[in-house]
């Protein structure tokens, strides 16, 4: 018998319960029992509905009201000091860390967060130093097991190893300068030994425990702590089947091989030629293998024919018994359920699978492998090989314009006409810009009016006409605004947007959209990413009307604002049968019509947003460069056609270049501007050290918080770039976009950077 099994399930609820039910506790509206009623109500139906699909190894624990990694914080008392003696219920404590707190006399932040691994969803960075007092408070795991056995469901708890906790943990404050939290390992693996006691006393077969590190290059070197940890844990634990997913073992799989653990899961959706080393390491062991084919992702239904032969060739070399069929990750990355999409065509909902199709998904492969001659699984199979047929179908359907044109890429057309050196000359005299020229990133605040006006929209309660009109009197708005307390390069606001990705989506031939299909991204904050379907186009222009009506407005250049190509598609599901790279270029090629579009229109500067280019850098530093140079060339595809005179502009939200600099210096963007205010300069002295001469808005304050920055702290700010970097580069602008923040504190805000901005001039 082939067994199946879903290694985790998304939190939110077909109706986005358990984010409404957080969010009314914050707001002080629900009580913790009720939001803990609804927690349980949610974790109650996924389990019984994955249960229903058929699935074997049905995940436990792995729930969270906010996010897992800091569950395992809480529950191993990692809990920073900062938040320890404010008189908070260890809920509110946990929430603190998560998001900070500001009331009744507590003041504190949110811990750091950090994108796990190549995805968009954001874990809390576990703090640990010397005195870091672990002990057991929540022993989550065995609680959750326990309330799903009481309704008759028996489950694979699923925890975060060991290894991985302390390798993506980082060391605290008051930690000594050469402390590395890995040290801790000795002290923490006695509370894995009671959670896994416990865990077994409960009854639990198995359990899951993810060391998703054993994927990068860093883990090769904790080869003996690997080894130790499991020594110990073995013995008294379940049977562990240890978890990795979103890339490769590669040479980690020799030692792992070596682990004294019952089950090794690996992601052969992303990385399918890992299967047979794989299976060659573990061939003489009993260890058995979890494979990961239905991708946890993306949203396109598995070709169940392809994953049969992928998974047979396992079943031969290792017998059935020895192989589970799974979900390649958790289904965290993917919405719950098709059931909730009302408004995609037949056609459409027939190519896509989310979280608890994809449960059936495994269970109907796993069925398939055990040889089962039930009719239900028979039918499945052929309605399966129906739809995969309609699919690849539709994907012959390419647009043979698109295609072309992709392929006729030539490389002068990722250059600019002239380089910097020139280009600076003649923009200066084009834009008559000021020394240390002051800008913003492009969105102001996104009023609840603002909102209420997309919305009305959206139900017909308003024309496109009163809707247009409304947005021209916003832009008009911002416009006088920034005239009136002297900015040098405006911008007109982003009022039209609902979301910096969706919005082009949905003007782009291409993409499909959801009506439900949230994932989380942190925390409460869910996304709906827009889904590239077929060949992706720009049917007519975006954004040229309201960049030129913005610029109609005033005397000052207007910066034009667009989402960059890769972000674009980093924040979308991905179509599966063309490659990232295919799909990258023909969103910089629409958006490099847009860039000559708004160029035409009056726009001397044009910025193309790429604060995703990092995150999806790939996790095996192997293949960085193939991905760099797509990702990079995609960029300035988009850019390049640009006439010396107009300024390109790009924007990255706080990444660490120092790895991938020169790919940084290859965009060849005439002004970059970055996230800086809360970081230290070393990100600066990159900039100089790599000698880079164009010019550099480096963020001199922080947007994701109401605080208002003194003028005296901007101009102290400026001071310390210009310790580092020549004024003759610098520009003066925020950390990233205001639609987060009111227009109080914005107003309040960049008045003092006008004035830090002009203090600079005067006496530098
Ligand atoms: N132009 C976008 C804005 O200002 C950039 C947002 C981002 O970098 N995340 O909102
Ligand atoms: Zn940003």
């Amino acid at each position: 018998m082939v067994a199946s099994s879903v290694l985790g399930f998304p939190r939110i609820g077909a109706n986005r319960e358990v984010k409404k039910a957080v969010e009314a506790y914050w707001a002080g509206k629900l009580s913790e029992a009720d939001l803990q009623k609804s927690a349980a109500d949610v974790r109650k139906a996924s389990w019984t509905k994955v249960q229903a699909k058929g699935v074997t190894h049905i995940p436990s624990g792995e729930f969270s009201l906010y996010d897992h990694v800091l569950d395992h914080s809480a529950s191993f008392n990692v809990i920073p000091k900062r938040y320890q003696g404010l008189g908070l219920s260890p809920l509110d404590v946990y929430f603190a860390m998560g998001r900070g707190r500001q009331s009744e006399g507590v003041d504190v932040p949110a811990s750091e967060m950090k994108k796990w691994f190549d995805s968009n969803y954001h874990f809390v960075v576990p703090e640990f130093s010397e005195e870091t007092d672990f002990k057991l408070v929540f022993n989550k795991a065995v609680v959750e097991y326990k309330e799903a056995k009481e309704l008759g469901i028996e489950t694979r708890p699923v925890i975060l190893g060991p290894v991985s906790f302390l390798a993506l943990g980082k060391a605290a404050k008051e930690a000594s300068a050469d402390f590395k939290p890995i040290s801790l390992l000795s002290k923490l693996l006695p509370l894995y030994k009671t959670l896994l006691t416990d865990l077994k006393a409960a009854g639990a077969e198995w359990v899951q425990i993810d060391e998703p590190i054993l994927v990068l290059d860093t883990a090769a070197p904790l080869e003996k702590e690997f080894a130790t940890a499991y020594a110990e844990l073995s013995p008294v634990a379940p049977k562990i089947v240890l978890a990795t997913y979103f890339a490769r073992l590669d040479s980690n799989v020799d030692f792992v091989a070596k682990l004294p653990i019952a089950g090794l899961h690996i992601d052969v959706n992303r990385e399918p030629a890992q299967l047979e080393p794989v299976v060659a390491a573990i061939k003489s062991t009993n260890i058995v293998l979890s494979l990961g084919v239905v991708s946890g992702r993306n949203i396109w239904k598995n070709d169940f024919a392809a994953s049969i032969s992928l998974a047979g060739k396992a079943i031969e070399a290792l017998g059935a018994e020895r192989v589970i069929v799974a979900t390649s990750s958790s289904l965290l990355h993917t919405p719950v359920t098709l059931d909730s999409e009302h408004k995609l065509t037949a056609e459409q909902k027939d190519w896509f699978s989310f979280a608890l199709e994809k449960a059936g998904e495994v269970a109907t492969i796993a069925s398939v492998l055990s040889g089962s001659q039930d009719a239900a699984i028979s039918s499945a199979l052929e309605a399966n090989k129906v739809s995969i047929a309609k699919r690849r179908d539709f994907e012959k359907t390419s647009n043979d314009a698109v295609r072309k044109r992709v392929a006729a890429i030539t490389p002068d057309m990722l250059e600019r006409k002239s380089p910097f050196s020139v280009r600076e000359q003649v923009q200066a005299k084009h834009l008559k810009l000021p020394k240390f020229p002051t800008t913003t990133i492009g969105s102001f605040p996104q009023t609840k009016e603002i909102r209420q006006a997309r919305a009305k929209l959206g139900k017909g309660e308003i024309t496109v006409e009163e809707y247009d009109e409304f947005i021209k009197k916003e832009i008009e708005t911002v416009v006088r605004f920034q005239e009136k307390i002297g900015l040098d390069l405006l911008v007109h606001g982003e009022p039209e947007r609902n979301d910096m990705v969706q919005y082009f989506g949905e003007k782009f031939d291409g993409f499909v959209f959801t009506q439900n299909g949230w994932v989380q991204s942190y925390g409460s904050r869910y996304v709906r990413p827009p889904i590239v379907v077929s060949d992706v186009s720009r049917p007519a222009p975006i954004t040229v009307q309201w960049s030129a009506y913005a610029q109609s407005l005033t005397k000052l250049p207007m910066k034009g604002m667009l989402t960059g190509p890769v972000t674009i598609l980093n924040w979308s599901f991905p179509r599966a049968d063309v490659s990232r790279e295919l799909q990258s270029k023909q969103l910089a090629l629409a958006l490099r019509d847009e860039v000559i579009d708004l160029e035409t229109a009056g726009i001397n500067a044009i910025q193309v947003d790429e604060p995703a280019i990092r995150e999806g850098l790939p996790l095996r530093r192997a293949d960085w460069d193939g991905y760099l140079k797509w990702a990079v060339d995609s960029f300035k595809l988009s850019t390049a056609g640009l006439q010396d005179q107009t300024q390109a502009h790009s924007h990255f939200c706080y990444s660490d270049f120092d790895d991938i600099f020169p790919s940084i210096q290859r965009l060849d963007a005439d002004v970059i501007s970055i996230e800086a205010s809360k970081a230290d300069l070393k990100l600066l002295n990159t900039f100089k050290n790599y000698g880079y001469s164009n010019s550099i808005g480096p963020g001199v304050y922080d947007i994701h918080s109401p605080r208002v920055p003194g003028a005296q702290e901007i101009k102290d700010r400026l001071k310390a770039m210009l310790e580092v970097l020549p004024g003759s580069l610098l520009v003066v602008n925020p950390d990233c976009g205001l639609k987060t923040r009111g227009w109080k504190e914005t107003e309040a805000s960049l008045v003092n950077l006008v004035e830090g901005a002009r203090w600079a001039r005067e006496n530098f």
